[in-house]
């Protein structure tokens, strides 16, 4: 049964662009240093959307030719937080787009026979409270490791909270969304479905592995 949730929620950044380098992604003979590559190019591209609604105020700029008036990002504070270790693969292409945040890690391991997380690090800047949070990971598979990383971020009071993944399973959203009434969710693609051992199908297979190039 089609999983059902909330698609207002959710941002499918679905540009030409995106949808070519998603393809090379997911192509199983592209090697690491491709993939890794453009993994950060769609973080960046990510960003561009989950920033879109930040508030803008009016700066004076001395032109070459004349002065004007520019628009500036208006005072918006933003940590990127990526679920260790596929996450961190989205970073530095965010960090191209807000050069000025901060990064927060949260480690997390997937048990192999429950598929449930387990959180074994965290380290945020002091400040996370007062921060927009883009929590980032390239794949929303079940859910649960985002879920985790959602409510670890609440418990130490951040109220705004946007996903960033490159790939989400249907079933991954309806997760996410049902125990995070506020979290927004920005994915390149929404796939088919979840396969018997909770990889994303179609998918692109182990998102760490593939940007490491570990296995
Ligand atoms: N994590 C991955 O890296 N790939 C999947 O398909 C699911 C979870």
């Amino acid at each position: 049964m089609a999983e059902e949730f909330d698609i207002a929620r959710v941002t499918v950044v679905d540009h030409p662009m995106v949808q070519h380098k998603l393809s090379i992604l997911r192509d199983a003979n592209t090697g690491s240093k491709q993939f890794r590559e453009i993994v950060k190019e769609l973080g960046l591209f990510e960003g561009y959307e989950a920033t879109r609604d930040f508030p803008l105020e009016d700066v004076h700029v001395t032109t070459p030719v004349c002065e004007t008036v520019c628009k500036k990002i208006s005072g918006r504070k933003v940590a990127v937080v990526p679920i260790l270790r596929a996450g961190l693969g989205m970073v530095d292409g965010l960090l191209e787009l807000v050069p000025a945040a901060r990064v927060g890690h949260i480690g997390m391991y997937r048990d192999e026979g429950t598929h449930e997380p387990h959180e074994y690090y965290c380290k945020m800047p002091a400040d996370i409270d007062k921060r927009i949070c883009l929590v980032v990971d390239p794949m929303l598979a079940t859910g649960g490791s985002a879920i985790a990383a959602i409510q670890y971020l609440r418990g130490q009071g951040v109220k705004d909270i946007r996903l960033l993944v490159i790939i989400a399973a249907p079933e991954g959203i309806k997760a996410v969304l049902d125990a995070d009434e506020n979290v927004r969710l920005f994915t390149c693609s929404i796939d088919e479905r979840l396969n018997e051992r909770a990889y994303i199908v179609p998918g692109l297979g182990d998102a760490g592995d593939r940007i490491f190039g570990t296995k």
